[in-house]
């Protein structure tokens, strides 16, 4: 009689609390091996530190876990890379400066007394193998993301993985990406690695996984599911909640489940009011963040939603950095809401309006060591006249009710913001920048690792700030929601504005316009 191989992965009655928050409450899965397994939940619902105790990051407050019929001691990382497990984490832990061989053998076996050549051929035929394609001699930080995120995955092979977790890979990668990630894990499933990703997207969900297992607030709703057996509407509900999907509005709903959006409803600014910003041939140094800006001439009108597309790496980092005084300009005038603001630092250009939901939340958006409250009194620093007082109770009040009104999940005001969820970290970032006084938001990926109630707010909070006469920037890399909010679209190719669209827009023109094929 053949002996049943065990599950690669099973886990009983685990739970997790940090402080007051229980993570996870009880989580018992069993998940078969040489499968694609999909985690769902919303922000906040225990995704990520279900990885975490898989990769020995956590040690639960009690329960079981098996790996390939193997107990594993909980919170500790070395027990679990010995039993196969890897973890690709949600921002990526390479160090910039490195080149791809260094990042490589950082922290690998062997290969100490090898020579740099060696070392880099070592590295090419690892990288080769697993169809990653990039010079073993580049650095880490003139990389794309995709590419980057290709070292990491093979990073976690190198030690003969068995269990490949991979947390919100698609947050950061195009659509394109997103797809060129999946036919990866596909290739990986046929080596016989069982991959589990953690996703927010159902049409993805339904793309690439074998099975889907559902988390909400810290429990197991159902899974893992057969995926080929389940449609995305009632994975919609598992996700949120049968009473949460009976109020969600039509827009929410299409968007959850990956069905069409609804039709661009045609809307004018007024094109007589000044412009909320205004660029007149602009132009930058490199910047660490991209390439130069050349030459950019650009209004944004009050009222006005501008959607910024383009192929990642393009100068839309640069762009927003220009806006907000981080990028060294050489050339052109900036003004915003009538103000010639080309030389000014960001407090002064804050004190007129400007707004900024940057690109790299846990960098750029939030100090993930300082409270809640410190970190959104950046607001209030930035935009009260130097003489006036600022009461902290009164930011800490402020603070909790905006926080409350973008359903942040947190205990209290004095928390860390390094102890939040990914996508509640995100919307501390919103409730600080979307507020009534701006005139003029630059929106970076404002929705990217977002759940879906928490994305149809953001929306919704544009309209709403376009609605009062705001403009916007607003960059994704998501072409859906670029084109059904936006009232202009400007595609970024190599620094520079090379297309502009009006709706109705038809993807294959803007899709030209993006690799720099004119139509
Ligand atoms: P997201 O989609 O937003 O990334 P998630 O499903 O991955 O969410 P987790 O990161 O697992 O959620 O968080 C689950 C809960 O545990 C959240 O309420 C979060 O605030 C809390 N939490 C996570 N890490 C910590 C920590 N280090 N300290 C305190 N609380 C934490």
């Amino acid at each position: 009689m053949t002996q049943l191989s065990p599950p690669i992965f099973e886990c009983r009655d685990v739970t997790v609390r940090y402080g007051h928050v229980l993570a996870l409450s009880n989580v018992g899965a069993v998940f078969e091996r040489g499968m694609i397994h999909a985690v769902v939940g919303q922000n906040g619902a225990g995704k990520t530190t279900f990885a975490r105790v898989l990769a020995g990051l956590v040690r639960p407050a009690s329960g079981e876990i098996k790996i390939d019929g193997r107990p594993l001691a909980g919170g500790n990382v070395r027990d679990a890379r010995r039993s196969g497990v890897e973890l690709v984490h949600q921002s990526f832990a390479l160090p910039p400066s490195f080149t791809v061989a260094e990042a490589m053998q950082f922290g690998a076996k062997g290969g100490r007394f090898f020579t740099k050549k060696k070392l880099e051929k070592r590295w090419q035929l690892h990288l080769d193998a697993l169809d990653v394609k990039v010079s073993t001699r580049q650095r880490i930080r003139d990389l794309p993301v995709e590419t980057q995120q290709g070292v990491e995955i093979a990073r976690a092979l190198v030690s003969d993985a068995k269990l490949l977790i991979l947390d919100e890979p698609t947050a950061v990668l195009s659509p394109e990406g997103a797809e060129k990630l999946f036919e990866r894990v596909r290739r990986l499933k046929e080596r016989g690695v069982t991959v589990i990703l953690i996703l927010h997207k159902i049409r993805e969900v339904l793309a690439i996984a074998d099975t889907v297992t559902v988390l909400r607030g810290g429990k197991l709703v159902d899974g893992p599911l057969a995926s080929n057996g389940i449609d995305a509407n009632r994975l919609a509900e598992l996700i949120i909640g049968p009473a949460a999907a009976r109020n969600l509005n039509p827009e929410a709903k299409a968007a959850l489940t990956g069905t069409t959006l609804l039709p661009h409803t045609e809307r004018q600014a007024d094109i007589t009011a000044a412009p909320v910003l205004k660029m007149r041939n602009v132009s930058t140094r490199p910047d660490p963040e991209g390439p130069a800006l050349d030459g950019i001439t650009l209004d944004i009108r009050p009222g006005e939603i501008i959607g910024v597309a383009g192929i990642e790496g393009n100068g839309q980092r640069t762009l927003v950095r220009a806006i907000s005084a981080l990028a060294n300009i050489v050339n052109g005038e900036i003004s915003i809401d009538s103000t010639n603001v080309t030389d000014t630092p960001l407090a002064a250009r804050r004190a007129i309006g400007l707004r900024v939901i940057p690109f790299e939340r846990n960098v750029e958006g939030l100090s993930m060591t300082s409270s809640l409250w410190e970190n959104w009194s950046a607001r209030s620093l930035l935009q009260t006249p130097l003489l006036s007082t600022i009461s902290p109770s009164a930011i800490r009040k402020q603070c909790d009710s905006a926080l409350k009104q973008w359903d942040v999940r947190y205990s209290d005001v004095r928390q860390r913001a390094g102890s939040l969820s990914g996508g509640n970290a995100q919307k501390v970032i919103l409730s600080r920048e979307m507020d009534e006084d701006a005139c003029l938001i630059l929106a970076a990926q404002p929705t990217r690792g977002l759940d879906i109630g928490a994305t149809s707010f953001v929306w919704d909070s544009m309209r709403n700030a376009r609605a009062r006469g705001c403009g916007l920037l607003f960059i994704s890399s998501d072409l859906d929601e670029i084109f059904d909010i936006s009232d202009r679209i400007i595609v970024m190719l190599s620094g520079r504005i090379v297309a502009e669209f009006r709706p109705p827009y038809d993807l294959a023109a803007v899709g030209a316009a993006m690799t720099g094929v004119l139509r």
